[in-house]
């Protein structure tokens, strides 16, 4: 019987759960062995692998977060710790093992494929959506979900208040939930990476907006900008409105999984295992245009993930001419 593993590494998405109990399930449909890797790249190279089975995977799909852990790893960052998680892989007889996780992940799951002779697969699983090769990651939805209920809630509080609200998204260098929560949660402003931005078109229409009776704003900011406080003062110095910052923060990483992410997170992992039962070495399950495709992890490790041009279009219409 061949023996599999599965990983969730880097930053936790919502979904991760979802993925391990479909691992789980099918794994034992195709009579393979799955087994589970605690923590991370940490725990592959201290070894805290162990079996799994239908009872590991009960209940777990409602939860966000993963029940067998996630860990950021320094050590495996040195050849020889990496050495030491491949032999943990050999001395049980492991063949294949699935990561679930972000671009470093990746770049780290690179790194065994040329390192070894067994074989990896890996799953985009990030709420940043930054992972070039795929328009898709796990926990995106859940996360979009938790923000704009939280968008929701400020624009309550905004509009009888007569305020400017500066809330700031997650997504480290990209954009993508900014950009998205903006559009889908009525912002009046949108910052992000991607698209250069005039404060003072803003400030134009805002100006204009105020005296026609606009009572608030709300404001999306990328956290990769650095900006939120400072969006927050322009909008008392040069809007006249008092405003607040809401930093949401971890909140959007969490949250019970949207029906979105569990089916994700069910195909994702279907197209891991066939991918590996097909004999596929390095490969990264994508998805693009509704289908999925198991790229060569050369394609997607290194390589700068950019948001499609038709919904950065859409935003380039924030403060503009
Ligand atoms: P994410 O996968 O969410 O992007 P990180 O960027 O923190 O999260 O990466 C997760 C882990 O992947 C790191 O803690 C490290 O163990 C491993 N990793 C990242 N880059 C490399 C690399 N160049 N070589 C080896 N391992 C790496």
């Amino acid at each position: 019987m061949k023996k599999m593993a599965i990983v969730c590494s880097g930053g936790d998405s919502s979904g991760m759960n979802a993925a391990l109990k479909r691992f789980v399930e099918y794994c034992i449909r195709k009579e393979i062995e799955p087994w589970f890797v605690h923590d991370g790249y940490e725990g592959l190279i201290d070894d805290r692998i162990e079996k799994a089975d239908y009872a590991s995977v009960a209940g777990i799909i409602t939860r966000g977060g993963t029940k067998i852990g996630s860990a950021r790893s320094k050590r495996f960052m040195e050849a020889h710790y990496r050495k030491q998680a491949i032999a943990n892989l050999h001395a049980r007889g492991i063949g294949a093992l699935v990561v679930l996780g972000g671009d470093g992940s990746f770049r780290g799951m690179h790194k065994l494929t040329q390192e070894s002779d067994l074989a990896f697969c890996g799953i985009p699983a990030t709420i940043d959506n930054d992972i070039a090769g795929t328009e898709y990651c796990l926990g995106v939805d859940t996360a979009l979900n938790v923000i704009k209920d939280a968008v929701d809630a400020i624009r309550d509080t905004a509009s009888s208040f007569g305020r400017a609200f500066v809330i700031e998204t997650m997504g480290r260098e990209c954009g993508y939930l900014a950009l998205v929560s903006a559009l889908t949660g009525g912002a009046e402003m949108c910052l992000i990476p991607e698209i250069p931005y005039d404060l003072n078109a803003y400030k134009r229409d805002f100006l204009r907006e105020k005296a026609q009776g606009r009572r608030y704003f709300i404001a999306i900011v990328s956290e990769a900008l650095k900006k939120s406080e400072e969006v927050a003062k322009w909008f008392e110095e040069e809007v006249g409105i008092e405003s607040r910052v809401t930093v949401l923060g971890h909140i959007q990483r969490g949250g019970v999984t949207s029906v979105h992410d569990r089916l994700m997170a069910y195909r994702f992992v279907t197209h891991a295992v066939d991918a590996l039962l097909e004999g596929k070495k390095s490969s990264v399950i994508c998805y693009n245009d509704g289908g999925f495709e198991a790229k060569h992890i050369d394609d997607v490790a290194s390589k700068q993930y950019s948001i499609p041009e038709e919904l950065l279009s859409l935003a380039k219409e924030y403060g503009s001419e």
